[in-house]
């Protein structure tokens, strides 16, 4: 017997989402389904709702929920655990076979998902991506860590390992950058410099932790950063003071910021220390040019970070000691809530850069 669910579906000819109830099938034997109590919503699935594509598709992809049925090899949860639904296998390291992709047939053919599905009431995915959490955490602010803090924070503490006293700036700063804002504060940086098209936005993240800001719209960001960030007595190879940040993340993705991030790193101390390291963390929509001199004679790296480069099984209870100790204000950093039925108002205002910090759906 199969559960009934209210999903939102993205039809494959437009980009307006539909709700509608559906019939989850009973887990495959690797395979867990989750009633839901709250879901993130994410610009990477903006990504995906302007993208040409084949078939209907299902959306939505960190959530928080309480386990309804598993699969016959299920082993690390049971009916009625408290669990964080994400897009990154909870350990990759132990899986021994590829995730289980769910398929729903809906009024006008069948629905894919990438990987899972959240925004619904109720989901069935792969239990690889099923994190077994504490039973007493707040189920609605903490549906943000399995995509948004997992992929800020995760670049910080885990891509970069970033150290205490060490530079950081990051752009672009939404739920993911404010996330990486609260791990460049864990992480002990300094200066933590924030840069943005927007001053609410700016003084939202001085909040979580950002030492300084910049408004790119007015100032040039990368002279402003090495202003900033001014090391006195180290001296490149063409014996120029050495400035500039030891880690620039662009949250973003765009092919401005791409661009920004590598000139924004500091310069290396020629024989002492390597240049610093642009961390893309946004999802990137465009190529991008890269000043290969730059990257050559100051010593920079230009590195990836996907998912923050987080095992969720070792990650979220740590991210939740963060909530827990006050270190990271979700409460703050959910800035709208909305229901299922108004999932295309929500869409709309992310869109229109109208969500300051993150946006959930409540079921
Ligand atoms: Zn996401």
């Amino acid at each position: 017997m199969g559960t009934e669910a209210n999903v939102v579906v993205l039809p494959k000819d437009t980009a307006t989402l539909r709700i509608e109830t559906l019939t989850l099938p009973d887990p495959a034997p690797t395979q867990v389904v989750v009633k839901q109590f709250a879901s993130g919503i994410c610009h990477s699935q903006l990504h995906q709702m302007h993208r040409p594509r084949q078939h209907n598709v299902v959306l939505g992809h960190e959530s928080t929920g309480v386990v309804l049925k598993t699969g016959s090899n299920v082993r690390h949860v049971k009916e009625g655990d408290t669990v964080m639904v994400t897009w990154v296998p909870r350990n990759a390291a132990q899986a021994d076979s590829a995730p289980v992709t769910a398929q729903l047939d809906t009024s006008d053919g069948v629905a894919i998902s990438e990987n899972v599905f959240t925004w619904a009431d109720h989901t069935i995915c792969d239990q690889q991506y099923v994190v077994k959490v504490d039973p007493n955490i707040k189920t609605d602010v903490t549906a943000i860590i399995g995509c948004a803090v997992m992929t800020g924070a995760g670049a910080v503490i885990n891509t970069a390992q970033v150290q205490p006293g060490q530079s950081v700036v990051i752009f672009g700063v939404g739920g993911v950058g404010l996330s990486a804002v609260v791990g460049a504060r864990v992480a002990g940086a300094d200066p933590i410099i924030a840069v943005d098209l927007d001053d609410a936005k700016l003084d939202f993240a001085r909040a979580f932790g950002a030492t300084h800001v910049i408004n790119a719209s007015d100032t040039d960001p990368v002279a402003a950063i090495h202003e900033m960030t001014r090391r006195d007595g180290e001296f490149t190879i063409f014996k120029q003071e050495v400035s500039g940040a030891d880690y620039a993340f662009d949250c973003i993705g765009i092919r401005q910021t791409m661009e920004q991030i590598v000139p924004a790193c500091r310069s290396g101390h020629f024989g002492v220390c390597e240049g610093g390291t642009a961390v893309l963390v946004g999802v990137p929509t465009t190529p991008v040019e890269l000043n290969a001199i730059d990257v050559l004679v100051n010593e920079k790296h230009f590195i990836g970070s996907i998912g923050g480069s987080c095992a969720p099984d070792r990650d979220f209870p740590r991210f939740l000691e963060w909530h827990e100790s006050g270190q990271l204000d979700l409460e703050a950093m959910v800035t709208a809530r909305y229901k299922l039925e108004d999932i295309n108002t929500a869409t709309d205002a992310l869109q229109n850069g109208q969500i300051q910090g993150r946006a959930i759906l409540e079921f």
